[in-house]
């Protein structure tokens, strides 16, 4: 007789904050959001490569680490 386990995740009363990732572009100081996505208790413990990013602003493509990020909403 096989047994399934069921795989649902188990239910909080509060769910994760997500946090949409973005950073500043050096060339025009705007905010640009790098497409990742990080749940806000997690980001302090967060460890960051360098991630690169074409920039929509300016065209070109940006390196990014964790201290260039600013956390959205
Ligand atoms: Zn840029």
């Amino acid at each position: 007789m096989k047994f399934f386990m069921t795989t649902t995740v188990p239910k909080e009363q509060k769910g994760p904050i997500i946090k949409r990732i973005l950073v500043r572009c050096p060339s025009t100081a705007k905010l640009t959001p790098t497409g990742k996505t990080i749940e806000e208790s997690l980001w302090a413990a967060a460890k960051v490569k360098n991630h690169k990013l074409t920039c929509p602003h300016c065209l070109q493509v940006h390196t990014w680490t964790k201290k260039d990020v600013v956390l959205a909403r």
